[in-house]
Protein backbone atom coordinates (compact mmCIF):
# COMPACT_ATOMS: atom_id res chain seq x y z
CA UNK A 1 0.00 0.00 0.00
CA UNK A 2 2.57 2.72 0.74
CA UNK A 3 4.41 2.07 -2.58
CA UNK A 4 2.34 4.57 -4.10
CA UNK A 5 2.16 7.44 -1.19
CA UNK A 6 6.10 7.03 -0.61
CA UNK A 7 7.00 7.65 -4.49
CA UNK A 8 4.14 10.51 -4.14
CA UNK A 9 5.98 11.93 -1.12
CA UNK A 10 9.52 11.47 -2.15
CA UNK A 11 8.46 13.35 -5.11
CA UNK A 12 6.72 16.46 -3.58
CA UNK A 13 9.52 16.68 -0.70
CA UNK A 14 11.72 16.84 -3.74
CA UNK A 15 10.04 19.76 -5.03
CA UNK A 16 10.10 21.73 -1.74
CA UNK A 17 13.73 20.85 -1.45
CA UNK A 18 13.85 22.32 -5.06
CA UNK A 19 11.80 25.67 -3.98
CA UNK A 20 14.41 26.46 -1.58
CA UNK A 21 11.63 25.59 0.30
CA UNK A 22 12.69 22.45 3.06
CA UNK A 23 12.68 23.33 6.76
CA UNK A 24 15.62 22.07 8.08
CA UNK A 25 15.67 22.26 12.00
CA UNK A 26 18.55 23.46 13.90
CA UNK A 27 19.98 21.65 16.81
CA UNK A 28 20.69 23.66 20.09
CA UNK A 29 22.44 21.91 23.14
CA UNK A 30 21.78 24.94 25.32
CA UNK A 31 19.21 26.49 26.97
CA UNK A 32 17.19 29.01 24.93
CA UNK A 33 18.76 32.04 25.58
CA UNK A 34 20.89 34.72 24.34
CA UNK A 35 23.69 33.00 23.80
CA UNK A 36 23.15 29.24 22.79
CA UNK A 37 25.17 26.57 21.25
CA UNK A 38 24.37 24.03 18.77
CA UNK A 39 25.62 20.65 18.08
CA UNK A 40 28.48 21.22 15.75
CA UNK A 41 29.86 23.00 19.09
CA UNK A 42 29.99 26.60 18.15
CA UNK A 43 28.57 29.63 19.97
CA UNK A 44 25.87 31.91 18.13
CA UNK A 45 23.63 35.23 19.27
CA UNK A 46 20.46 34.18 18.70
CA UNK A 47 18.20 36.75 17.56
CA UNK A 48 15.75 34.99 16.05
CA UNK A 49 13.57 33.91 19.25
CA UNK A 50 10.36 34.52 20.26
CA UNK A 51 12.03 34.73 23.98
CA UNK A 52 11.27 38.53 24.10
CA UNK A 53 11.23 39.44 27.91
CA UNK A 54 14.39 36.74 28.07
CA UNK A 55 12.74 34.48 30.72
CA UNK A 56 13.41 31.09 28.73
CA UNK A 57 16.12 30.08 30.76
CA UNK A 58 14.98 32.54 33.72
CA UNK A 59 16.33 30.91 37.57
CA UNK A 60 13.11 31.84 39.44
CA UNK A 61 11.01 29.75 36.72
CA UNK A 62 12.86 26.91 36.75
CA UNK A 63 12.81 27.06 40.66
CA UNK A 64 9.19 27.13 40.25
CA UNK A 65 8.34 24.48 38.13
CA UNK A 66 10.45 22.43 39.83
CA UNK A 67 8.53 23.55 43.42
CA UNK A 68 4.95 23.08 41.66
CA UNK A 69 6.25 19.58 40.37
CA UNK A 70 7.13 18.68 44.05
CA UNK A 71 3.11 20.12 45.41
CA UNK A 72 1.42 19.26 42.25
CA UNK A 73 3.13 16.40 40.46
CA UNK A 74 4.17 15.98 36.80
CA UNK A 75 0.86 15.40 34.97
CA UNK A 76 -2.49 15.60 34.80
CA UNK A 77 -3.31 12.70 32.95
CA UNK A 78 -6.79 14.45 32.15
CA UNK A 79 -8.74 16.76 30.66
CA UNK A 80 -9.54 20.01 32.53
CA UNK A 81 -13.09 19.05 33.24
CA UNK A 82 -12.98 15.62 33.94
CA UNK A 83 -9.98 15.80 36.96
CA UNK A 84 -7.68 17.25 35.43
CA UNK A 85 -8.21 21.32 37.17
CA UNK A 86 -5.90 21.57 40.07
CA UNK A 87 -5.79 24.80 42.65
CA UNK A 88 -3.02 26.38 40.16
CA UNK A 89 -5.16 26.20 36.90
CA UNK A 90 -7.68 28.64 38.76
CA UNK A 91 -4.53 30.75 40.14
CA UNK A 92 -3.04 31.08 36.82
CA UNK A 93 -6.72 31.59 34.79
CA UNK A 94 -7.13 34.69 37.62
CA UNK A 95 -3.95 36.41 37.11
CA UNK A 96 -4.00 36.37 33.48
CA UNK A 97 -7.41 38.06 33.83
CA UNK A 98 -5.92 40.63 36.13
CA UNK A 99 -3.21 41.28 33.77
CA UNK A 100 -5.42 41.88 30.66
CA UNK A 101 -8.23 43.43 33.28
CA UNK A 102 -11.00 41.26 31.83
CA UNK A 103 -13.83 38.81 33.60
CA UNK A 104 -12.12 35.61 33.26
CA UNK A 105 -9.72 33.55 31.13
CA UNK A 106 -9.58 30.01 30.04
CA UNK A 107 -6.64 28.02 29.59
CA UNK A 108 -5.55 25.55 26.41
CA UNK A 109 -2.05 23.78 25.88
CA UNK A 110 -1.56 26.16 23.01
CA UNK A 111 -2.35 29.68 21.00
CA UNK A 112 -2.83 27.76 18.35
CA UNK A 113 -5.84 25.61 20.31
CA UNK A 114 -7.48 28.92 21.77
CA UNK A 115 -7.54 30.52 18.46
CA UNK A 116 -8.50 27.07 16.78
CA UNK A 117 -11.18 26.56 19.49
CA UNK A 118 -12.91 30.45 19.61
CA UNK A 119 -14.71 30.86 17.06
CA UNK A 120 -17.03 27.63 16.37
CA UNK A 121 -18.47 27.34 19.60
CA UNK A 122 -19.80 31.17 19.29
CA UNK A 123 -20.77 31.90 15.99
CA UNK A 124 -22.97 29.88 13.35
CA UNK A 125 -24.03 30.33 9.66
CA UNK A 126 -26.15 33.42 10.49
CA UNK A 127 -22.83 35.58 11.61
CA UNK A 128 -19.87 37.40 10.32
CA UNK A 129 -16.14 37.08 11.11
CA UNK A 130 -14.17 39.55 9.56
CA UNK A 131 -9.82 38.68 9.82
CA UNK A 132 -7.05 40.43 9.06
CA UNK A 133 -5.68 39.32 5.45
CA UNK A 134 -1.84 38.73 7.94
CA UNK A 135 -3.91 37.13 10.52
CA UNK A 136 -1.76 33.90 12.23
CA UNK A 137 -2.39 30.57 10.75
CA UNK A 138 -4.17 28.94 14.11
CA UNK A 139 -6.91 32.06 13.44
CA UNK A 140 -7.03 31.14 10.32
CA UNK A 141 -7.73 27.77 11.04
CA UNK A 142 -10.22 28.09 13.84
CA UNK A 143 -11.99 30.41 10.95
CA UNK A 144 -12.38 27.45 8.86
CA UNK A 145 -13.78 25.32 11.66
CA UNK A 146 -16.48 27.37 12.27
CA UNK A 147 -19.30 28.29 9.73
CA UNK A 148 -19.71 32.06 10.28
CA UNK A 149 -19.77 33.95 6.63
CA UNK A 150 -15.91 35.01 6.54
CA UNK A 151 -14.26 38.57 5.16
CA UNK A 152 -10.64 39.76 4.54
CA UNK A 153 -9.50 42.96 4.80
CA UNK A 154 -5.84 43.83 3.46
CA UNK A 155 -3.71 44.19 6.50
CA UNK A 156 -4.54 46.90 9.09
CA UNK A 157 -6.30 49.00 6.42
CA UNK A 158 -9.45 50.55 8.07
CA UNK A 159 -11.25 51.47 4.82
CA UNK A 160 -11.45 48.29 3.86
CA UNK A 161 -12.18 46.80 7.50
CA UNK A 162 -15.22 48.93 7.26
CA UNK A 163 -16.30 47.74 3.52
CA UNK A 164 -16.52 44.18 5.34
CA UNK A 165 -18.29 45.72 8.27
CA UNK A 166 -20.78 47.33 5.62
CA UNK A 167 -21.04 43.74 3.67
CA UNK A 168 -21.81 42.15 6.81
CA UNK A 169 -24.38 44.37 8.61
CA UNK A 170 -27.25 41.63 7.71
CA UNK A 171 -25.25 38.88 9.93
CA UNK A 172 -26.47 38.37 13.63
CA UNK A 173 -22.95 38.28 14.87
CA UNK A 174 -19.97 40.25 13.41
CA UNK A 175 -16.58 39.57 15.28
CA UNK A 176 -13.19 41.72 14.21
CA UNK A 177 -10.40 39.09 14.50
CA UNK A 178 -6.88 40.29 14.19
CA UNK A 179 -3.28 39.72 15.48
CA UNK A 180 -1.89 42.33 17.49
CA UNK A 181 1.46 42.62 15.98
CA UNK A 182 1.79 41.24 12.79
CA UNK A 183 5.20 39.13 12.80
CA UNK A 184 6.94 39.83 9.43
CA UNK A 185 6.27 43.58 9.99
CA UNK A 186 6.66 44.36 13.34
CA UNK A 187 3.65 46.51 13.04
CA UNK A 188 0.67 46.52 15.28
CA UNK A 189 -2.76 46.20 14.53
CA UNK A 190 -4.38 50.10 14.89
CA UNK A 191 -7.12 48.88 17.90
CA UNK A 192 -8.43 52.40 18.22
CA UNK A 193 -9.53 52.90 15.26
CA UNK A 194 -10.52 49.06 15.14
CA UNK A 195 -12.72 49.53 18.37
CA UNK A 196 -13.84 52.74 16.62
CA UNK A 197 -15.43 50.75 13.78
CA UNK A 198 -16.38 47.96 15.84
CA UNK A 199 -18.63 50.33 18.07
CA UNK A 200 -20.34 51.79 14.93
CA UNK A 201 -20.91 48.81 13.08
CA UNK A 202 -22.25 46.59 15.61
CA UNK A 203 -19.55 43.82 16.12
CA UNK A 204 -17.00 42.41 18.47
CA UNK A 205 -13.44 42.68 19.11
CA UNK A 206 -10.80 39.43 19.24
CA UNK A 207 -7.16 40.09 19.10
CA UNK A 208 -4.32 37.49 19.30
CA UNK A 209 -1.85 38.80 21.59
CA UNK A 210 0.85 36.22 21.12
CA UNK A 211 3.94 38.94 20.18
CA UNK A 212 2.53 42.22 21.33
CA UNK A 213 1.95 41.12 25.31
CA UNK A 214 4.75 41.66 27.17
CA UNK A 215 5.90 43.92 24.28
CA UNK A 216 3.66 46.88 23.72
CA UNK A 217 2.29 49.19 25.61
CA UNK A 218 4.05 51.55 28.11
CA UNK A 219 4.32 48.16 31.03
CA UNK A 220 4.14 45.42 28.20
CA UNK A 221 0.31 45.01 28.85
CA UNK A 222 -0.16 44.69 24.67
CA UNK A 223 -2.77 46.73 22.51
CA UNK A 224 -5.08 47.73 24.83
CA UNK A 225 -2.51 49.26 27.27
CA UNK A 226 -0.83 51.24 23.85
CA UNK A 227 -4.27 52.02 22.25
CA UNK A 228 -6.04 52.72 26.15
CA UNK A 229 -8.92 50.36 24.77
CA UNK A 230 -9.63 48.42 28.30
CA UNK A 231 -12.88 47.31 28.25
CA UNK A 232 -13.39 47.38 24.20
CA UNK A 233 -11.94 44.37 23.25
CA UNK A 234 -14.39 41.44 23.75
CA UNK A 235 -11.68 38.70 23.91
CA UNK A 236 -7.93 38.40 23.49
CA UNK A 237 -5.99 35.12 22.77
CA UNK A 238 -2.28 34.75 23.90
CA UNK A 239 0.37 32.40 24.40
CA UNK A 240 2.67 31.53 27.33
CA UNK A 241 5.49 30.69 24.67
CA UNK A 242 6.85 33.53 23.43
CA UNK A 243 7.24 37.06 25.79
CA UNK A 244 5.65 34.83 28.84
CA UNK A 245 8.27 32.39 29.63
CA UNK A 246 8.66 30.43 26.57
CA UNK A 247 7.43 26.85 27.42
CA UNK A 248 4.09 26.60 25.98
CA UNK A 249 0.57 26.99 26.90
CA UNK A 250 -2.25 29.53 25.76
CA UNK A 251 -5.34 31.02 26.64
CA UNK A 252 -8.28 32.75 26.03
CA UNK A 253 -9.15 35.94 28.35
CA UNK A 254 -12.15 38.15 28.24
CA UNK A 255 -16.21 38.24 28.61
CA UNK A 256 -17.28 36.44 31.09
CA UNK A 257 -20.19 34.35 29.15
CA UNK A 258 -17.89 33.77 26.58
CA UNK A 259 -15.08 32.25 28.48
CA UNK A 260 -18.01 30.26 29.87
CA UNK A 261 -19.74 29.47 26.83
CA UNK A 262 -15.75 28.02 25.94
CA UNK A 263 -15.89 26.25 28.72
CA UNK A 264 -18.74 24.46 27.70
CA UNK A 265 -18.21 23.69 24.16
CA UNK A 266 -14.52 24.31 22.82
CA UNK A 267 -13.12 20.97 21.44
CA UNK A 268 -9.34 21.55 21.85
CA UNK A 269 -10.51 22.78 26.00
CA UNK A 270 -12.59 19.50 25.82
CA UNK A 271 -10.63 16.81 24.86
CA UNK A 272 -7.41 17.50 24.92
CA UNK A 273 -4.92 17.53 28.33
CA UNK A 274 -4.18 19.73 30.65
CA UNK A 275 -1.35 21.59 31.14
CA UNK A 276 1.16 20.10 33.36
CA UNK A 277 1.60 21.74 36.84
CA UNK A 278 5.24 22.49 36.27
CA UNK A 279 4.26 25.23 33.66
CA UNK A 280 1.27 26.23 35.55
CA UNK A 281 3.46 27.07 38.64
CA UNK A 282 6.00 28.51 36.48
CA UNK A 283 3.57 30.58 34.76
CA UNK A 284 2.18 32.08 37.92
CA UNK A 285 6.29 33.32 39.16
CA UNK A 286 6.52 34.91 35.75
CA UNK A 287 3.41 37.35 36.54
CA UNK A 288 4.94 37.81 39.70
CA UNK A 289 8.01 39.05 38.00
CA UNK A 290 6.33 41.09 35.94
CA UNK A 291 3.76 42.37 38.35
CA UNK A 292 6.98 43.33 40.28
CA UNK A 293 8.34 45.17 37.95
CA UNK A 294 8.77 46.74 34.46
CA UNK A 295 12.70 46.32 34.00
CA UNK A 296 12.72 43.34 31.54
CA UNK A 297 10.03 45.18 29.20
CA UNK A 298 12.11 48.90 29.68
CA UNK A 299 15.30 46.82 28.86
CA UNK A 300 13.85 45.27 25.40
CA UNK A 301 12.39 48.72 24.79
CA UNK A 302 15.98 50.33 24.66
CA UNK A 303 17.39 47.44 22.88
CA UNK A 304 15.38 47.59 20.34
CA UNK A 305 15.81 51.23 20.03
CA UNK A 306 18.97 50.83 19.87
CA UNK A 307 19.46 48.20 17.67
CA UNK A 308 16.96 50.17 15.22
CA UNK A 309 18.89 53.12 15.72
CA UNK A 310 22.68 51.95 15.04
CA UNK A 311 20.82 49.77 11.88
CA UNK A 312 19.38 52.83 10.25
CA UNK A 313 22.33 55.01 10.55
CA UNK A 314 24.56 52.21 9.21
CA UNK A 315 22.48 52.41 6.06
CA UNK A 316 20.20 49.37 6.48
CA UNK A 317 16.62 49.72 5.33
CA UNK A 318 14.29 48.39 8.49
CA UNK A 319 10.49 49.14 8.54
CA UNK A 320 9.51 51.46 10.88
CA UNK A 321 8.94 49.04 13.70
CA UNK A 322 6.46 49.57 16.73
CA UNK A 323 7.33 45.78 18.56
CA UNK A 324 10.42 44.08 19.63
CA UNK A 325 10.49 42.72 15.34
CA UNK A 326 12.90 44.38 12.96
CA UNK A 327 12.75 43.99 9.64
CA UNK A 328 15.67 44.15 7.50
CA UNK A 329 15.09 45.00 3.86
CA UNK A 330 16.79 43.25 1.32
CA UNK A 331 13.79 43.04 -1.27
CA UNK A 332 15.69 39.79 -3.06
CA UNK A 333 14.95 36.02 -1.99
CA UNK A 334 18.54 34.58 -2.85
CA UNK A 335 20.25 37.68 -1.04
CA UNK A 336 17.99 37.38 2.26
CA UNK A 337 19.21 33.37 2.44
CA UNK A 338 23.26 34.15 1.29
CA UNK A 339 23.22 37.12 3.79
CA UNK A 340 21.70 34.82 6.56
CA UNK A 341 23.79 32.36 6.01
CA UNK A 342 26.86 34.63 6.25
CA UNK A 343 25.42 36.08 8.93
CA UNK A 344 25.66 32.93 10.62
CA UNK A 345 29.40 32.35 9.98
CA UNK A 346 30.03 35.54 12.15
CA UNK A 347 28.15 33.84 14.74
CA UNK A 348 25.06 35.71 14.38
CA UNK A 349 21.60 33.69 14.23
CA UNK A 350 18.76 35.51 11.93
CA UNK A 351 16.72 34.21 9.85
CA UNK A 352 16.08 35.35 5.83
CA UNK A 353 12.19 35.24 4.47
CA UNK A 354 10.87 35.27 1.28
CA UNK A 355 8.00 34.73 -0.68
CA UNK A 356 5.47 33.13 0.12
CA UNK A 357 5.70 33.50 3.54
CA UNK A 358 6.16 37.53 2.63
CA UNK A 359 4.98 39.18 -0.45
CA UNK A 360 6.63 38.54 -3.64
CA UNK A 361 10.02 41.11 -3.87
CA UNK A 362 9.87 41.60 -0.40
CA UNK A 363 12.39 39.61 0.60
CA UNK A 364 14.23 40.52 4.27
CA UNK A 365 16.27 39.30 7.35
CA UNK A 366 14.03 39.24 10.48
CA UNK A 367 16.00 40.00 13.51
CA UNK A 368 13.86 39.78 17.22
CA UNK A 369 15.25 41.64 19.91
CA UNK A 370 14.98 40.34 23.76
CA UNK A 371 15.94 41.36 27.27
CA UNK A 372 18.36 38.79 27.29
CA UNK A 373 19.65 40.86 24.96
CA UNK A 374 22.92 42.62 26.76
CA UNK A 375 24.19 45.87 24.69
CA UNK A 376 27.88 43.32 24.13
CA UNK A 377 25.43 41.09 22.12
CA UNK A 378 23.72 44.00 19.92
CA UNK A 379 26.75 45.05 19.13
CA UNK A 380 28.53 42.27 17.64
CA UNK A 381 25.27 41.51 15.77
CA UNK A 382 25.17 45.66 14.29
CA UNK A 383 29.25 45.15 13.78
CA UNK A 384 28.23 41.76 12.12
CA UNK A 385 25.57 43.21 10.07
CA UNK A 386 28.04 46.24 8.71
CA UNK A 387 30.63 43.80 7.85
CA UNK A 388 28.35 41.64 5.58
CA UNK A 389 26.26 44.39 4.21
CA UNK A 390 29.13 46.12 2.70
CA UNK A 391 30.55 42.97 1.52
CA UNK A 392 27.04 42.05 -0.33
CA UNK A 393 26.59 45.50 -1.43
CA UNK A 394 23.27 46.52 0.68
CA UNK A 395 24.14 49.41 2.67
CA UNK A 396 22.69 52.60 1.52
CA UNK A 397 25.45 54.79 2.96
C1 LIG B 1 2.97 32.01 17.99
C2 LIG B 1 1.59 32.39 17.71
C3 LIG B 1 0.53 31.51 17.97
C4 LIG B 1 0.75 30.11 18.43
O1 LIG B 1 1.06 30.07 19.79
P1 LIG B 1 1.39 28.65 20.44
O2 LIG B 1 1.10 28.84 21.89
O3 LIG B 1 2.83 28.38 20.15
O4 LIG B 1 0.50 27.64 19.81
C5 LIG B 1 -0.76 31.96 17.75
N1 LIG B 1 -1.01 33.20 17.28
C6 LIG B 1 -0.01 34.06 17.00
C7 LIG B 1 -0.33 35.42 16.49
C8 LIG B 1 1.32 33.68 17.19
O5 LIG B 1 2.29 34.53 16.89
Amino acid sequence: MYGKMKQFLTEELGSIEAAGLFKQERIITSPQKADIQINTGTNLLNFCANNYLGLSDNPRLIDAAKQAMDTHGYGMSSVRFICGTQDLHKQLEKTIADYFKTDDTILYAACFDANGGLFEPLLGEQDAIISDALNHASIIDGVRLCKAKRYRYANADMADLERCLQEAQSQRFRIIATDGVFSMDGNVAPMDKICDLAEKYDALVMVDESHSAGVVGKTGRGVAELFDCYGRIDIFTGTLGKSFGGAMGGFTTGRKEIIEMLRQRSRPYLFSNSLAPMIVGASLEMFNILNESDILHDKLMTNVAYFYEKMTAAGFDIKPTQSAICAVMLYDAKLSQDMAARMQEEGIYVTGFYYPVVPQGQARIRVQLSAGHERVHLDKAIEAFIKVGQEMGVLKN
